[in-house]
């Protein structure tokens, strides 16, 4: 992403910012309670996944593929877009059969509605072609699990000429034990009101149509790298974060201009993106810890974004204009004679360690008169 769109990036922010006065106390509706029986179990199946990505994806791949069941690794959506224009091709149809909302985080992702549109492709439920994403790969058996569709979609499935698949390489477990409980836990910690009309389907390949998988990369090998962020990859997705968390109660998702929003994006979101551009997301957190009390697999989210942020700093990921700025800033706050100066002349101190740019684009917190030290007398 280029400069100006980061400028833009910052300025929604700090408009969001500013048209919410105070910081939300209370919770816009009440969460179900977390599921705490299969957290930790749930929690030790996704790790165990994440850390052994590989061969859990080849032993997954040598049972999916099967009769007439393909298996596709696509780097990004350019690959996804040119397998799907392909498959098209050959199915000779310019109608295609979604049985999943064009506006799922999964085809957001990967920009599947720009695709329809740019190939003028017709969305029709008669259509030969049926795309889906699939939710989860089970290693052991090489069946993929199919979360929340309608009541006929497996008819469908069944009856077409072709199936497309999409997941992401990170989407997997090693036994159908713990697909059933990814399946539960998605229906009790859901932040969604849908949950009663969740269905939970097992589907592997089919002799009467031909099945493609598309297993996408999309950077998140990238977060494989780095040991936090490898964690974050054992996120499930229910939004509970999000909701809980004040910051984004106040700045909304529109600042983050992208699919992964909350606090799991701060985490994610400079590997996954531009760092130049979504680095200063990981400064977006009080760390009051709200986001870990909820998380139904126990991220350590407070510890991963201070994480993060160490990351950035040390390894030279934060802007060098940014790292002036914190350097200067902790040398002040450092001495306590500094310190205990009154309110006014520390804001002016900060405001005058800041460069113009990053005057305009950062959130300066205001300074009380008296620290807490002094409040205290000591
Ligand atoms: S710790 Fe940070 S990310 Fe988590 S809820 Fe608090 S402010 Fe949000
Ligand atoms: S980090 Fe935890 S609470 Fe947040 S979306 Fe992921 S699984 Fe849910």
């Amino acid at each position: 992403m280029s400069k100006d769109l980061r400028s833009e990036f910052v300025k929604k922010a700090v408009e969001s910012i500013k048209a919410n006065k105070a910081m939300p106390t209370e919770l816009s509706r009440p969460l179900a309670p977390k599921p705490k029986i299969f957290s930790d179990r749930l929690n030790v199946a996704l790790k165990h996944s994440v850390e052994n990505l590989a061969d859990e994806l080849c032993a997954f791949e040598r049972k999916f593929v099967n009769n007439n069941a393909e298996l596709l690794w696509m780097n990004d959506f350019n690959d996804v877009f040119e397998c799907l224009k392909r498959l098209k091709n050959e199915v000779k149809t310019k109608e295609i059969d979604l049985l999943d909302s064009i506006n799922n985080p999964l085809f957001k992702e990967l920009g599947i509605k720009s695709f329809i549109e740019d190939k003028k492709i017709h969305i029709s439920p008669k259509a030969p072609l049926q795309l889906m994403k699939a939710d989860m790969m089970i290693s052991e058996t090489g069946q993929i699990l199919l979360v929340d569709k309608d009541f006929d979609y497996i008819e469908k499935l069944h009856n077409s000429k072709t199936n497309i698949f999409i997941t992401t390489v990170d989407r997997i477990v090693s036994s159908l034990n713990y697909a059933e409980e990814y399946s539960r836990y998605v229906r009790m910690s859901s932040a969604s009101e849908s949950i009663p009309q969740m269905r939970f389907t097992l589907f592997g390949s089919s002799l009467n149509c031909k099945t493609y998988l598309l297993v996408v990369d999309n950077q998140r090998s990238e977060l494989l790298k780095q040991k936090v962020q490898r964690q974050a990859l054992t996120c499930v997705s229910c939004g509970r974060c999000e909701i809980v968390c004040p910051v984004d109660q106040l700045i909304g998702k529109k600042p983050y201009d992208n699919v992964f929003t909350g606090p799991i994006a701060r985490v994610m979101l400079p590997y996954l993106e531009d760092d130049y551009v979504y680095g200063h997301v990981v400064y977006a957190c009080t760390l009051c810890g709200r986001c870990e009390d909820v998380c139904p697999v126990s991220l350590p989210l407070r510890d991963m974004i201070l994480a993060t942020r160490q990351d950035f700093f040390e390894h030279g990921k934060m802007d060098a204009e940014r790292k002036q700025a914190y350097l200067k800033h902790r040398k002040y706050v450092k001495d306590r004679k500094r310190l205990n100066r009154s309110g006014w002349l520390k804001q002016k101190i900060l405001s005058r360690n800041l460069s113009r740019e990053l005057r305009e684009r950062i959130y300066q917190p205001k300074f009380a008169d008296k620290t807490f030290n002094q409040t205290q007398g000591s």
